[in-house]
């Protein structure tokens, strides 16, 4: 075997991404080092602990593509896919979700007429969707399968809950079809900070150096700058947002890049997390609003989040890309929610987190750039790369964070193309 000296891979950030590019990286023989600011990994992957309750940032539902890139990196996920109690609002009454023509047929929810055009949309499901669709938007979408009035706001409410973008008018209609054939999401056992975990022990079980409180300054081909100390390496991975990414990067940062970061529209959430130490009502397990963008669900019927006895409720608002948020009638509204769903849940309050505007995911894949297509490659130039949610052609949210982690890890590896693996 040719000698020749170890990669020394930087990875900038320690959320799913950051470590996914790590393990990947040193699964190819890279001395891998991973630099996060923040006190503790995860991003927006980590879940608050305590009193036996782990809750996520947020309601989060891991979809099957992105459960296949964890396992592949070596991540074992247990937790169970809602199926039982599912419902909708709509014109201010509570519905069960139909999930197949079956449960269509017999809804109470809409009219004949309108269980045909639901079909079709039913039928379009679950396939691959035709590459026309890329450029339109789901409001084009579902004018074209004539979907009017209630069976119209039940498929935006659909789309919302599986893409998390409140956003008929610019989504892309691809994005939304391959997501809405998703459907056998799993809620997490341990939380989302098990993934981090799991992910962390992977990397460090190859070897990977992880550092906490490391704020990266500046970036270079050759270099990362952090206050006082600059490291060298032969590859880089920023795992960060776009607007991070070409502000580490500055004069290296190609046009292009500091184009898309300009005009990304981040799509965001209201959300309140709470932990009960009982639940007043066993029933309905998910309510999602038709009539208006909200979602709750008691994730603790379906992963061991919370102790004996006890629930774990995470409530939703889906806000629209240049919508304000006033965080007082934000978090009113959910909590009225909450009151109808689960009368005198204040009396069972063991902790409550609010926040009125979340980042999701940074950049809506919109119509107009042909949905995912329009997102930027991982490699930036030369050993030089960028993974997360916002990057590369495949899948949306945590999927799109690991599917981007592993192409920017091959795009700065050399010797994950077609040289045998270095001998130290
Ligand atoms: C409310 C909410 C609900 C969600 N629901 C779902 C869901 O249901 N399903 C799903 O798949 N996804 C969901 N997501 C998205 C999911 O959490 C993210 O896709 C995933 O965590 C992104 O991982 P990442 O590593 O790409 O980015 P992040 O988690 O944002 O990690 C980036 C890391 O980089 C670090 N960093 C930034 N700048 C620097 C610097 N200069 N130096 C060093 N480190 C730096 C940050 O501190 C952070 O730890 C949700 C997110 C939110 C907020």
């Amino acid at each position: 075997m040719r000698r020749r000296h170890m990669t020394r891979a930087i990875v900038i950030g320690g959320g799913p991404a950051g470590l996914a590019a790590a393990v990947a990286l040193a699964s190819e023989g890279a001395s891998v080092t991973v630099l996060e600011a923040d006190r503790e990994l995860g991003g927006r992957a980590r879940h608050w602990e305590g009193d036996g309750y782990r809750i996520n940032l947020g309601p989060h539902a891991l979809y099957p593509q992105a459960e296949r890139i964890l396992n592949g990196l070596g991540v074992k996920v247990t937790g169970r896919t809602p199926s039982q109690d599912l419902t909708f609002e709509l014109d201010g009454r509570t519905h069960p979700i139909p999930s197949g023509p079956l449960s269509l047929l017999s809804s109470g929810a809409f009219s004949l007429a309108e269980k045909m055009r639901l079909a079709r949309l039913f039928a379009s499901i679950g396939k691959p969707p035709p590459a026309s669709l890329a450029t339109q938007t789901v409001a084009e979408w579902l004018d074209g399968l004539g979907l009017t009035g209630g069976a119209r706001r039940f498929a935006e409410a659909g789309v919302r809950i599986a893409t998390y973008a409140n956003a008929p008018e610019r989504l892309s209609a691809a994005v939304a079809v391959r997501q809405l054939g998703s459907a056998q999401v799993r809620y997490v056992d341990g939380g989302w900070g098990g993934i981090v975990d799991a992910l962390a022990r992977r990397a460090e079980g190859l070897g990977v150096t992880i550092r906490t409180r490391a704020k990266v300054r500046s970036v270079e081909p050759g270099a990362v700058h952090l206050e006082g100390e600059a490291l060298a390496c032969d590859a880089v991975v920023l795992a960060v947002g776009p607007k991070r990414a070409v502000s580490l990067l500055g004069a290296h940062a190609p046009a292009s890049l500091r184009a898309f970061a300009e005009e990304a529209a981040p799509v965001r959430a209201s959300h309140l997390d709470v932990a009960l130490r009982a639940l007043p009502r066993a029933r309905p397990s998910l309510v999602l609003g038709a009539d208006r963008p909200l979602y709750a669900s008691v994730h603790s019927s379906y992963a061991e989040v919370a102790p004996e006895g006890g629930a774990v409720i995470h409530l939703g608002r889906y806000l629209a890309p240049d919508e304000r948020v006033d965080p007082a009638a934000a978090r009113r509204e959910l909590e009225a929610v909450l009151e109808q769903i689960q009368p005198g849940w204040r009396g069972h309050l063991v902790h409550a987190r609010f926040a009125p505007a979340s980042l999701v995911m940074h950049a809506l894949p919109e119509a107009r750039s042909g949905g995912v297509a329009g997102r930027p490659a991982a490699l930036v130039t030369p050993g030089v790369a960028v993974a997360g949610d916002w990057v590369g052609d495949t899948g949306l949210l945590l999927e799109a964070s690991l599917a981007s982690a592993l192409a920017a890890a091959h795009a700065v590896m050399p010797l994950s193309v077609s040289e045998p693996r270095a001998a130290v």
